[in-house]
């Protein structure tokens, strides 16, 4: 059984002491591809020497998260398409638009997404969309800059059917987590209903793991209990959820355009 972690941050520090012994977990749990989204300018150091440490199973992303959009971003931006440049990057990600936490930058948030999202048609690649007290704002630039170049994932997806309804008229997928083990969370009940073809599943390691470890770090091996979650709800076995998901993250991230 093969499954990809669509978005981990494994290079961050939180994973300095036992990296190797994370990747092995991993491994030993089918989890064979990780995908690492950027963060901005400051981890892209780690994130890059973590692509390199473990080229078979690693593979990064670039782009500048929309909680580091700050009156800098236009600079921060052109790292991430001097990075680009090199061809050396899976996807574009994370961005998006955040207000949940602080809505000062709302403007440029916005801004930075929609250069970003250009930026992944340019360089033809998918992009991971972070968006949390967003959501009209996030699929409204989506709708507005969608071509047939342009595709991606909404990372973390916890939201309405009726969310999901635009996410898939836009041709987006929905990237699903340790929330869809919370009780109560009621993704359970969203997911069921959403075709399987539509989903992709992530981590978001070190944050949000699932049950059984949930409150503890979570990491790259912990796939295993999203897709056997999902597995349940759709009474279907494990291994077809890991198949189809990874197919459409073969299909999404690694299938040169
Ligand atoms: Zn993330």
């Amino acid at each position: 059984m093969i499954l990809t972690d669509t978005h981990t941050h494994l290079y961050l520090d939180d994973f300095e002491e036992d990296r190797e012994q994370v990747i092995k977990n991993a491994l030993e749990n089918g989890v064979v591809r990780m995908l690492l989204p950027n963060i901005d300018s400051t981890t892209v150091d780690d994130l890059k020497s973590m692509a390199t440490a473990f080229p078979k199973h690693c593979y990064p992303m670039m782009g500048l998260h929309p909680t580091s959009v700050k009156d800098n971003y236009e600079k921060e931006i052109a790292l991430v398409e001097q990075e680009l440049t090199t061809g050396k990057y899976y996807g574009v990600g994370e961005i998006g638009i955040d207000l949940y936490w602080d809505s000062t930058f709302e403007e440029q948030q916005k801004n930075s997404f929609r250069k970003q999202l250009r930026l992944a048609k340019k360089y033809r690649l998918a992009v991971s969309v972070h968006t949390r007290n967003a959501f009209k704002f996030t699929i409204q630039i989506v709708k507005e800059e969608l071509t047939d170049d342009l595709k991606g994932v909404f990372h973390c997806f916890t939201g309405t059917m009726e969310e999901a309804g635009q996410i898939m008229d836009a041709g987006f997928k929905m990237g699903i987590g340790g929330i869809v083990t919370f009780k109560n969370s009621g993704l359970a009940e969203v997911v069921a209903q959403l075709p399987l073809e539509t989903l992709v599943l992530e981590t978001d390691a070190p944050y949000l793991t699932p049950v059984p470890y949930r409150g503890k770090r979570n990491q790259s091996a912990y796939l295993l209990y999203v897709a056997q979650k999902i597995a349940e709800i759709k009474n279907i076995p494990v291994e077809t959820v890991a198949e189809v998901t990874s197919r459409t993250a073969e299909n999404l991230f690694f299938k040169k355009q």
